[in-house]
């Protein structure tokens, strides 16, 4: 399970986190919803142990984020893909994929590569392996880090807003590539403003305000009246994304 409970996280006097509590399940689906400065990155840079929580606690099949000893094995848990393509510039689709899996989890470079190859196919890229990250579209970029974050076999992968710096087009092809993987029973923690696809893959959504997790509800119910849109803020939230 990936654990968040009580977590606190403040920027100088700013608090960004206020004692947010969430369990994820293996199997599980669950959008984070919330309008743009209530912590969602935060909270996936915290789970990442990329920064460095103020109270506490994060935990990541029972690997403690706050401690140096536990971090690497909690973050090989955790794949992230993020907002801003983050691939290495200088090296190819194929090297991306397969370096952490090579450094980190000493697999041979034979057996990454073939898995990286596998793993290309899978997101429609196969004849791309050998193109560097500025010969791709974002599409195609935002394909290449899910496919990076996916070598790494993590129990959780971990979307921020992988889709608000594309076109609706490239948008459509990796929501296609993120529906398969959720209908296969990968473990998603998916930041989005996509709210009508977030109501199609997920098993929970949760809404954060100003650094509190609001609600926390089976999806069906957020969109309920009675549910999640009950809570006033959350109304207004969907009804400016719609
Ligand atoms: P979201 O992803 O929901 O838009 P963020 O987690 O990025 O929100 O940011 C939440 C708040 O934390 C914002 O007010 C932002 O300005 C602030 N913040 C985020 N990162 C930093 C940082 N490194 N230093 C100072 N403030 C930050
Ligand atoms: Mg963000």
């Amino acid at each position: 399970m990936l654990e968040i409970a009580s977590v606190k996280k403040s920027f100088g006097n700013v608090v960004v986190l206020d004692g947010v509590d969430l369990t994820i399940k293996p199997g599980e689906v669950v959008s984070i919803l919330g309008s743009s400065g209530s912590g969602k990155s935060t909270l996936i840079r915290c789970i990442n142990g990329l920064e460095k929580l103020n109270g506490g606690r994060i935990s990541v099949d029972g690997f403690d984020v706050s401690k140096p000893k536990e971090l690497g094995e909690a973050r090989k848990r955790s794949g992230t893909v993020f907002q801003l393509f983050n691939l290495y510039p200088h090296m190819t689709v194929l090297g991306n994929i397969t370096i952490a899996p090579i450094e980190v989890l000493k697999r041979s470079r034979a057996e990454a590569e073939k898995e990286a190859r596998e793993l290309l196919a899978s997101v429609g890229l196969s004849e791309r392996a050998d193109a560097y990250p500025g010969q791709l579209s974002g599409g195609q970029r935002q394909r290449v880090g899910i496919c990076r974050a996916l070598a790494m076999k993590p129990s959780y992968l971990l979307l921020d807003e992988v889709t608000s710096a594309l076109d609706p087009e490239m948008t459509a092809e990796v929501l296609a590539i993120l529906e398969k993987l959720a209908a296969t029973g990968t473990t998603m923690v998916f930041v989005t403003h996509e709210v009508e696809f977030a109501r199609r893959i997920s098993d929970r959504i949760v809404f954060l305000e100003k650094g509190k997790l609001l609600v926390d509800l089976p999806t069906e119910e957020f969109f309920h009246a009675e549910g999640g849109m009950a809570q006033p803020r959350v109304a207004q939230f969907l009804s400016k994304m719609r």
